[in-house]
């Protein structure tokens, strides 16, 4: 899934590539998805951002932007998949979900894997409410330890989830998911099913920490290397809990780094550093 540190290097590099082209045509691919969301037709895609221009780019946490004018707005949202450029010339995969013909002659498509949705809004619909925006990206301004805790406090299910369920599934921190938890929680040495009244002050500032050094890492890496940026270059973070380092010694304490299922997905995690609660 696409995660902040891979919408941020996509959105600069939309910035710096897309920016002032104009859509030519919007199409569907010849695969369907059934958990590919679109908020209208694809006819009624194309009728929009035909002969609208690209004005601008951006991401918020997870979510990337692209601004069509005035008028429109692409939102890409809880998205896994591939979002890739195509310069003029340069041969279209056979299979995508979504296509952008632009009328220099290049294209971008977008190939969903898991689940996502690609809004087109409308400029009565982007204005209606700042319902993108819910949350607070780790490496803003916003996001200060003192936050941080009170978003802790905050949280409606902090007795009844465990901090994976605050950082993943809650709307508090907008940025986060489940690969990049995984090292953040080893790093701050908390179990993902820890809940939100046990954790001290000093490890809510050593989460704080890991969540910020950890984004911040990223995004100067491009992203993770199991995802891909606009150009079809793997990111060059590499992650410290995962798949691979499943059963390999724990870089602390050598502990056999061990899995769980827990609030749907895999934690990797080593069971001595980040003791069970
Ligand atoms: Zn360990």
């Amino acid at each position: 899934m696409i995660e902040m540190p891979e919408a941020v290097t996509i959105a600069q590099q939309m910035q710096a590539t897309l920016i002032g082209k104009t859509i030519q045509h919007f199409s569907r691919g010849v695969l369907v998805h059934k958990f590919l969301w679109l908020s209208k037709t694809a006819e009624e895609y194309d009728a929009l951002l035909s002969g609208s221009k690209v004005t601008g780019a951006s991401s918020y946490g997870r979510s990337i932007f692209l601004d069509m004018g005035e008028a429109s707005l692409l939102w890409f949202g809880e998205l896994g998949g591939r979002i890739l450029y195509h310069s003029q010339g340069q041969p279209i995969p056979a299979k995508y979900h979504l296509r952008w013909d632009f009328a220099d002659g290049s294209a971008m498509t977008y190939t969903l894997q898991m689940w996502g949705f690609v809004k087109l809004l409308e400029e009565y619909e982007v204005t209606k409410e700042p319902y993108a925006k819910v949350g607070i990206p780790p490496l803003s301004a916003a996001f200060t330890p003192e936050r941080f805790d009170q978003l802790l406090e905050e949280y409606p299910d902090k007795t009844k989830k465990g901090v994976k369920g605050f950082l993943v599934t809650s709307q508090h921190v907008n940025g986060i998911g489940n690969s990049y938890l995984q090292d953040i929680l080893f790093k701050a040495k908390i179990h993902p099913a820890r809940k939100i009244p046990s954790l001290g002050f000093d490890e809510r500032m050593r989460l704080h920490q890991a969540i910020q050094g950890t984004m911040a890492e990223a995004i100067r890496l491009g992203g993770r290397e199991d995802e891909r940026d606009l150009f079809d270059h793997p990111g060059g973070y590499h992650r410290l809990m995962g798949s691979q380092s499943l059963g390999q010694p724990c870089p602390n304490c050598g502990t056999l780094i061990q899995k769980i299922a827990y609030l749907g997905g895999a934690c990797y995690l080593c069971p001595n550093c980040q003791e069970r609660p």
